[in-house]
């Protein structure tokens, strides 16, 4: 009989999702000796035996690996048996460069599940019940290998039951690190009026009564608290509305099945699938049923989405409504994760907070998707997703570390052929979001620990990021907005050579000194060119324009009409008392204060505000958010546009809208099909076979279709998002390609 000795040593998702226990089985099964262990790398194994049992091992390793397991690479070698006497499970070996990768949180099973609402099970409504199939991981763990000792669940020490489970290689739940129950493991705490009032199942009872009396509570729950209440109660949601001041910016609402949810909704399979994916992103769905009126003003979709952790599955069965589930944060400030930050800032935004003694090591909010041109696009990549990476048709020459835009930021870790794209960190606009972003940066760079031979950030000077990289004691390369969101798209859909990028949004810093947006761009992975965009016009009083849809309809209609506008009858105009738009059409003439942009973001306020949807924002992307449900797919026709040299002028776009405004649908229909005919006519001139679309007004379903229709129709092949958000949250991956390929930093 032939003995041999296999050497495996695999890279992927390895750690965390049971794979040693199921090599133990394995190996057990096959009669053969050696070892498993997790090492910085990912897994190592040993086996010897006899050597068809040895390739049948090899076989099946693959074949039946654990579902949540992803395997990347894999290194074999054959040596002489050494007489193993075992199989064993060793412990973990730290050391040398980190590069197993870890494990976004993962909803709950339905195993666990049964449990949980099982009275004769021992984890009957535990509201921490987990296995290795599913529970936290990203927002739990301190450093790798992924083991109890370096979570924050080190400080609960297994009761015997527990630890029975954890060592016997037949258990669900052997290895599963943040194993736990009602004997040994995290508690819940309700607290108010400045005092913990309940501890374990009489604090959920506290809860649910509050719940369902009307009461707004503060929840801990995986990657941060939640605020939460009742969504189909006007009164409440309307406090607190005023009590977080968020004036009609859309709350999510969490459901506790599809079937309460197809009550109020009216979801597509695609986002049914969505929906129940054990990411249990946000998922925005078409509005059915209205619940409380103040939950997504406006609007004609919601945020949506089912419970993902057990105490979500515990509240959602003992109430009969569908719950309000925010970040608890005031407006514009970071998601609050620890237990005293809890009480100091949320004391006066919930009635009452339910806490836990399961520290959250990382905050990661809740992930947010869109069906857009038919495909699943991120608003939002966080819980459920990060820090899974995005995997290159390439390798990268260098490691880069990419800090990202400031508005919806995430910022980047990339080598080899891997980009490791942060959770949310959100808009970089004030001093705590800042620290919040500075500490996050430090904490990914020490968990996978990582040194970036180049550090990449925007090219605008004020942007916080840009200051922060250029802090950092590594060289910093800048690159244009446009093309980090141009890249990004090719980046993921793994493009080589020349590609027409079409990118639009809000703003970005232009290498001529002004507010780019409406970009047409000839670009490759290190290099673009500039070759159509949008005819500028100026935004009057500059960051004030962003907020204010108005003063961009102001603009435009100044340079169509001059002084003549300010006695238009038009909702712009009405909008402002005389003296004040005089005075903005002074300033509009002086040009103080009043930047160039050909922001195609811009131009979609400027419609919304036209046609009487919204004259002032409230949230950024509302303007363009209202004009986009105004969409009629049965209106074919558009406007007439003409080209200049290498600009679109806009001008005939807005007089077409102000001869239909008595109609919004079909202006903003005819606008939309207007857009799209323009990257025809530009894809036409540019002549590259691929068209890339990037961007936040990518993110605009039926612009986005138009797009494909007419560009596939005509040879074109189209590139949109689908790994990492088209708005400023994906940069960071273009960024991080950018400093990996270019030859000189
Ligand atoms: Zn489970
Ligand atoms: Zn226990
Ligand atoms: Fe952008």
């Amino acid at each position: 009989m032939v003995y041999k000795r296999a050497k495996i040593s695999l890279k992927g998702l390895v750690q965390g999702v049971g794979f040693r226990p199921f090599v133990y089985r394995l190996a057990t099964e096959l009669n053969l000796k050696g070892f498993v262990l997790n090492d910085g790398k990912g897994v190592l194994i040993e086996v010897e035996g006899e050597a068809d049992k040895v390739a049948l091992f090899l076989k099946r390793l693959h074949t039946e690996k654990p579902p949540n397991a992803r395997i990347i690479s894999q290194e074999l070698e054959f040596l002489s048996p050494k007489g193993y006497e075992t199989f064993e499970i060793k412990s973990s070996q730290k050391g040398g460069e980190t590069e197993a990768l870890v494990l976004p949180d993962l909803a709950t099973c339905e195993d666990c599940l049964r449990e949980l609402f099982n009275p004769a099970d021992r984890r009957y409504m535990y509201p921490f019940i987990n296995c290795t199939n599913c529970g936290p991981r990203f927002t739990i763990i301190e450093s790798l290998p992924y083991d109890r000792p370096n979570t924050s669940m080190r400080k609960f020490k297994m009761c015997r039951a527990c630890l029975r489970e954890y060592t016997d290689p037949r258990s669900r739940r052997f290895h599963a690190q943040p194993n736990a129950c009602k004997e040994c493991g995290p508690q819940l705490y309700y607290w108010e009026n400045g005092k913990v009032t309940a501890k374990g199942e009489e604090a959920f009872e506290k809860l649910t009564e509050e719940l369902k009396k009307g009461k707004i509570l503060a929840v801990k729950g995986i990657g941060g608290f939640h605020l939460i209440c009742n969504a189909t109660d006007e009164k409440v949601v309307s406090l607190l509305r005023e009590r977080k001041k968020r004036k009609e910016k859309p709350f999510a609402v969490m459901f506790r099945d599809l079937n309460q949810l197809m009550e109020y909704a009216n979801p597509t399979e695609l986002e049914k699938a969505l929906l129940i994916s054990p990411e249990r992103p946000i998922v925005l769905v078409e509005k059915k049923k209205e619940l409380a009126p103040s939950v997504a003003p406006k609007l004609k979709r919601v945020g949506a989405f089912l419970p993902y952790s057990p105490l979500h599955h515990m509240i959602l069965r003992a109430v009969d409504f569908p719950i309000v589930a925010t970040s608890a944060n005031l407006s514009e400030e970071p998601i609050v994760k620890d237990n005293g930050e809890a009480i100091s800032k949320l004391k006066d935004l919930a009635d009452a907070i339910v806490f836990h003694d399961r520290d959250i090591v990382r905050r990661c909010d809740d992930s947010v998707v869109k069906v857009v041109g038919g495909v699943p696009l991120y608003i939002r990549r966080s819980r459920g997703v990060v820090p899974l990476p995005i995997i290159l048709p390439f390798r990268l020459k260098r490691k880069a570390l990419a800090v990202g835009g400031m508005l919806k930021n995430t910022f980047a870790l990339a080598w080899d052929d891997k980009v490791i794209l942060s959770q949310h960190i959100g808009d970089i606009e004030n001093f705590s979001t800042l620290k919040v972003f500075e500490e996050s940066v430090r904490d990914l760079m020490r968990l996978y620990n990582f040194e970036p031979d180049v550090v990449v950030c925007d090219m605008h000077p004020r942007y916080e990021t840009t200051r922060f990289a250029k802090t950092l004691p590594y060289k910093v390369v800048q690159m244009q907005h446009h093309h980090a969101h141009a890249v990004s798209c090719m980046a993921e859909n793994g493009l080589e050579g020349k590609v027409l990028a079409v990118t639009w949004d809000g703003t970005g810093f232009g290498l001529d000194n002004t507010v780019w947006g409406g970009e047409f761009l000839i670009s490759t992975y290190t290099s673009f060119r500039r070759f159509f965009h949008f005819k500028n016009f100026k935004l009057i009083g500059g960051e004030k324009a962003v907020k204010e849809p108005a003063r961009v309809a102001l603009s435009l209609l100044f340079e169509l009409y001059g002084e003549k506008a300010l006695s238009l009858d038009l909702p712009a105009v009405r909008f402002y008392s005389s003296t004040e738009r005089e005075m903005l059409f002074r300033v509009w003439q002086g040009g103080f204060n009043t930047p160039l942009t050909s922001s195609v973001g811009r131009l979609f306020d400027a419609v919304a505000s036209l046609l009487g949807l919204c004259q002032r924002v409230s949230y950024e992307g509302q303007g363009a958010m209202l004009v986009e449900d105004l969409y009629d797919p049965s209106v074919g026709d558009f406007y007439d546009f003409t080209l200049e040299g290498d600009r679109v002028d806009w001008k005939p776009i807005i007089e077409g809208i102000l001869k239909d405004r008595q109609d919004p649908p079909k202006a903003v229909s005819r606008f939309i099909n207007t857009l799209a005919r323009i990257v025809l006519e530009v894809a036409l001139k540019g002549g590259k076979e691929k068209v890339c679309l990037s961007g936040g007004v990518m993110q605009n379903d039926p612009l986005v279709r138009k797009i494909k229709e007419l560009l596939t129709g005509e040879g074109f092949k189209v590139y949109t998002h689908q790994k990492v958000p088209t708005n400023d949250g994906g940069i960071s991956l273009g960024q991080a390609v950018f400093g990996g390929l270019i030859d000189q930093i």
